[in-house]
C-alpha cells in the first residue's frame, strides 16, 4: 500500500492490516475529502497516488471521484454567482453554475450566442471592457452593471478570469456574475435614510447608553441654536440640561423600563425663545437586553398648541363680545357650586335680559344691535371683579356669576350696580340708545345645587322682574316658580282655547260726552275657560304676548270685528266705529298689515275701513320702530282709524306722536279715576286735550265711573267717554239691541 494512503489511514485511526468496516471506510473517505480540500499539496499527492492503480485503488478512486463529483456539483449548485465560460470573441459557451433565475434569458437562448446579440448595449459594453482587460493583462477587473431579468431589475458585479486554450483554439474566459442588488439597494437606502434624517423637520437625537449624543440632525440645532457639532460634543445628553432634571429623569426611566415613552417638554433656544416639543424616547437593546442606544425624536408642537389654545378659546367664548359663552359658564358654575359647598360660602347667579333689545335690533339693524351688546359686555366687565364670571348666555342674555358672597344683601348690592350700568345711554352709529335690563337672581345652594336648576330659577326670577315693569331685579322665590308653571300651563290652555273656540268678544259702548249719544264700541276679548270660568284678559294676554300666541288671537279678534262691521252695516245698524286692541307684539310682525288687509278683503270689511279703529298703546309710540310705523301707515291707507290707548302713562314726546298718523287720543283711566282728587291729573287731562286739539286729534276718556268725572270731562272739552257709568262691556246681542234702540230715536243725532 502506498505510504500516502497508509498515512491517511493512520490519520483516520484505522488499522492498516485488517480490512476496514464500511463505517471505517466512510470515515476514511471523509478524512481524505477534508485533506483534499485543505491542502493543494495533499491533493496533488493524493491525485498522484490515485493514478497508481490497483484494483483496490481503482475502487477507491471510483468512490473518490463520485464524492468529488457530488461535491463539485454541490459547490457549483451552491455557487452564488452565475459562472459563464466565454471565448475571446464574446461567445457564451457554457453556463457552469449559478442561480438560473438571475439569467437575462433562458439558458438555451444564451448558450452559443454572442453577448452582443443578446444583451442590451450598456451592460455589453461594460462586460466587454472587463473581458478585454483580463485578456490583455491577465488581471481581474470588476465591473458593475444592471440588467432587467424576468424577476426584476438586478445589479450585477462581473469579474473575468482567463483560462487556457479551448478546443476551438480560442482563449477561454470564466466570467463570474454576482447579484449585488441587495448591497446596492441597502447602500442606497443608507443614503436615503441619511438624507431623510438630516432633512426631517423632527429633531432626531441618537444617544448611547451613557446618554452621550452620537447623532443629532439639523432640526435639533434649529430648535436649540446649538450646532450639530456642539450637540455631539455635549458630554452629557444635552436633553438633560434642557429639562428640569426630574422631568427628564422620569422620561428617561420610563423609556428604559417600557422601551418607549413620550411627553410634552419645553426646549429652550440659545437666544431665549422656547418651543413646546413632544419628546418621544425609544431605547434599542442589545442581545443581552441592555440598553444600547436611545433615540429621541423631538416634534415641535408649538403651532399645534397655539391653535389648540385658539380653538379652546373659540369653543368657550362668544365671538361677538369675547365673553365666556354658555358652555364655559356652566363649567365655572359647576366649579363654583362645589367650591361654595366646601367653603360654606354662598354663590349667586345674576341672569340679565336686556329690556326691549329686540326693538332696537329690528329697527336699527343687527349691526347696531351687535355693537350695543359689545358695549354692554364691556360695561359689565368693568363693573365686576376679575374673579367674577361675566358670560353671554345667548341673544341679549348675560349672566354674572359671583361665587363668594356672605349675605343676600351683598347680592342685592351687586344687582344694583349692574342696573346702574345702564343708566348712561349708549352711543352707537349716531344713535343715542337708552336701555335697561331685568335681572333674575338665584342663590346657591339655597335655590339649587346644580347648574340647570340655578340657571332655570334665575331665568324665572328674571321673567318676574320683567313682569313687574322691567329695569329691576328679583330674587327667585317659590311663587315665581308657581307662576312660571302656571304660565306654561296657561300657554297650553290658550292653544286649546283657540281650537275649542273658548274666546268671545264683548263690546263696550262709547258715547258723545255732551249728548250721551252712542258713537262706537271697543271690542274686548273674553275667555270662557271650561273649568275656571271667565278668565280676564289682564291674565292671559300677557302670557299670550310672551309666547307669541297673541298673533293668532289678535287675528281671530280682528276677523270677528270685521265680520261684525260688515254684518251691522248690512243690517242697517248705525254706529260710528268699532275699535279693537292691537298688541305691541303683533306690531313686531312685518307681515301684519298684509294679514289684516287680507282679512278685510276676505270679509268685505275693506269697504267699511273708516268704521274700524285700531288702538295701540302709548308705549309702542315711544319705542316706534320702522316696521311698526310702516304697518300703521299701510293700515291707514285703507281708511282705518288709529287711536292711541292708555294715553298719559308713557310720557311720549310730541315729536314721536307727530310721526304717527293718529286720529284719537284715549286718556287712560288712571287719570280719570283721580279727577276730583288729584289736581295734577286734572292738569294733565287739560294739557292732553289742549295738545290733542293742537294736533287736530279727537279725545276720548275711558274708565268713567262717576257723574262728576263726566262733568269735568265735558267741561274741559273731551268729546267722548267710555266707562261703567254709561255702560259695561256688552254681549253682541246687547250691543245690537243698543244700536237698534238708538236708531229708533230719530230725533237724536247719529254719532258725531
Ligand atoms: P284696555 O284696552 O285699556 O281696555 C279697557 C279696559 O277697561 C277693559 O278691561 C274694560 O272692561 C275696562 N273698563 C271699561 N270701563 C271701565 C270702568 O269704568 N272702570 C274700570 N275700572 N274699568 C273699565 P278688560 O276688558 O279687562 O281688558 C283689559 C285689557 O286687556 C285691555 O285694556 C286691553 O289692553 C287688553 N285687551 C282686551 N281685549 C283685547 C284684545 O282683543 N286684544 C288685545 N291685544 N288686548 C286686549
Ligand atoms: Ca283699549
Ligand atoms: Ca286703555
Amino acid at each position: 500500500m502506498h505510504n500516502l494512503l497508509k498515512r491517511q489511514l493512520k490519520k483516520a485511526g484505522l488499522d492498516l492490516d485488517t480490512f476496514p468496516s464500511s463505517e471505517n471506510w466512510q470515515q476514511f473517505l471523509e478524512s481524505i475529502d477534508r485533506s483534499y480540500q485543505q491542502s493543494d499539496q495533499d491533493r496533488y499527492v493524493l491525485e498522484r497516488s490515485l493514478s497508481l492503480s490497483s484494483t483496490e485503488m481503482q475502487e477507491l478512486y471510483q468512490r473518490l471521484k463520485e464524492t468529488y463529483k457530488t461535491r463539485e456539483s454541490a459547490i457549483l449548485n451552491a455557487f452564488p454567482d452565475l459562472l459563464f465560460l466565454i471565448d475571446e470573441d464574446g461567445k457564451i459557451l457554457e453556463l457552469l453554475a449559478g442561480n438560473k433565475d438571475n439569467l437575462y434569458k433562458p439558458e438555451q437562448e444564451i448558450i452559443g450566442q454572442l453577448m452582443t446579440d443578446i444583451l442590451p448595449k450598456k451592460p455589453v459594453k461594460l462586460i466587454k471592457q472587463c473581458l478585454d482587460h483580463a485578456l490583455q493583462t491577465n488581471e481581474m477587473q470588476l465591473v458593475e452593471y444592471e440588467l432587467e431579468v424576468p424577476s426584476g431589475s438586478l445589479h450585477f458585479e462581473g469579474r473575468a478570469v482567463v483560462m487556457g486554450e479551448l478546443p476551438n483554439g480560442k482563449r477561454g474566459i470564466l466570467f463570474f456574475s454576482r447579484d449585488i442588488t441587495d448591497r446596492v439597494q441597502s447602500g442606497f437606502q443608507q443614503k436615503l435614510l441619511e438624507s431623510v434624517l438630516s432633512s426631517a423637520t423632527e429633531g432626531i437625537v441618537i444617544m448611547d447608553a451613557g446618554q452621550r449624543v452620537l447623532y443629532a440632525n439639523q432640526a435639533v440645532s434649529q430648535m436649540t441654536g446649538l450646532t450639530v457639532a456642539e450637540l455631539i460634543n455635549e458630554g452629557q445628553g444635552f436633553l438633560r440640561q434642557q429639562q428640569d432634571q426630574k422631568i427628564y429623569q422620569k422620561i428617561y426611566d420610563q423609556a428604559r423600563a417600557m422601551g418607549h415613552f413620550q411627553q410634552e417638554v419645553i426646549i429652550h433656544h440659545q437666544q431665549g425663545d422656547q418651543s413646546d416639543v413632544l419628546l418621544s424616547m425609544d431605547t434599542k437593546k442589545n442581545d443581552q437586553d441592555e440598553t444600547e442606544y436611545i433615540v429621541a425624536i423631538l416634534t415641535d408642537i408649538s403651532e399645534i398648541k397655539a391653535s389648540q389654545v385658539r380653538y379652546e378659546h373659540l369653543a368657550t367664548h362668544d365671538i361677538l363680545t369675547g365673553l365666556p359663552n354658555r358652555r364655559l359658564l356652566e363649567e365655572r358654575l359647576r366649579q363654583a357650586v362645589s367650591k361654595a359647598r366646601r367653603n360654606q360660602f354662598n354663590g349667586v347667579l345674576f341672569f340679565l335680559d336686556l329690556d326691549r333689545f329686540k326693538t332696537i335690533n329690528d329697527s336699527l339693524g343687527h349691526g347696531v344691535g351687535d355693537r350695543l351688546l359689545y358695549q354692554v359686555a364691556s360695561r359689565l366687565i368693568r363693573v365686576c371683579r376679575i374673579e367674577d364670571t361675566v358670560a353671554r348666555f345667548g341673544g341679549d342674555e348675560f349672566v354674572v356669576l359671583v361665587d363668594d358672597i356672605r349675605h343676600q344683601e351683598q347680592a342685592f348690592r351687586i344687582a344694583e350696580k349692574i342696573l346702574r350700568v345702564f343708566d348712561k345711554s349708549f352711543h352707537i352709529q349716531g344713535h343715542e340708545l337708552n336701555i335697561s335690563t331685568s335681572i333674575g337672581i338665584s342663590l346657591f345652594p339655597d335655590h339649587g345645587t346644580d347648574v340647570e336648576q340655578l340657571v332655570k330659577h334665575a331665568d324665572i326670577a328674571m321673567y318676574a322682574a320683567k313682569n313687574l315693569g322691567r329695569d329691576r331685579y328679583q330674587v327667585f322665590t317659590d311663587e315665581h316658580l308657581e307662576s312660571a308653571v302656571a304660565g306654561i300651563t296657561m300657554e297650553y290652555e290658550i292653544t286649546n282655547a283657540l281650537d275649542n273656540e273658548e274666546f268671545f268678544l264683548m263690546f263696550q259702548p262709547q258715547y258723545m260726552t255732551c249728548s250721551r249719544d252712542l258713537s262706537g264700541f271697543e271690542a274686548l276679548i273674553r275667555w270662557q275657560h271650561p273649568k275656571q270660568g271667565l278668565v280676564p284678559p289682564g291674565e292671559f294676554i300677557p302670557v299670550a304676548e310672551a309666547s307669541g300666541q297673541i298673533e293668532q288671537i289678535g287675528l281671530w279678534v280682528f276677523e270677528q270685528i270685521c265680520l261684525k262691521v260688515v254684518a251691522w252695516n248690512q243690517a242697517g245698524l248705525k254706529f260710528n266705529r268699532l275699535s279693537f286692541n292691537l298688541s305691541q307684539r303683533q306690531l313686531m310682525d312685518g307681515k301684519l298689515a298684509q294679514k289684516l288687509i287680507g282679512v278685510m278683503q276676505r270679509t268685505g270689511a275693506i269697504n267699511y275701513a273708516g268704521q274700524i279703529e285700531c288702538e295701540i298703546t302709548e308705549s309702542l309710540i315711544i319705542e316706534q320702530t320702522d316696521i311698526a310705523l310702516e304697518t300703521i301707515n299701510r293700515l291707514k291707507q285703507t281708511g282705518m282709524l288709529l287711536a292711541i290707548d292708555d294715553f298719559g302713562t308713557g310720557h311720549s314726546s310730541l315729536v314721536n306722536l307727530k310721526r304717527f298718523p293718529l286720529d284719537r287720543l284715549k286718556i287712560d283711566r288712571e287719570f280719570v279715576r283721580d279727577i276730583g282728587r288729584d289736581q295734577n291729573d286734572e292738569a294733565i287731562i287739560r294739557a292732553t286735550i289742549a295738545l290733542a286739539q293742537g294736533f287736530g286729534l279727537e279725545v276720548i276718556a275711558e274708565g268713567v265711573e262717576e257723574e262728576y268725572q263726566l262733568d269735568f270731562l265735558r267741561e274741559v272739552g273731551c268729546q267722548e267717554v267710555q266707562g261703567y257709568l254709561l255702560n259695561r262691556p256688552l254681549s253682541i246681542e246687547q250691543c245690537e239691541a243698543q244700536m237698534r234702540e238708538q236708531s229708533d230715536l230719530p230725533q237724536q243725532a247719529q254719532g258725531r
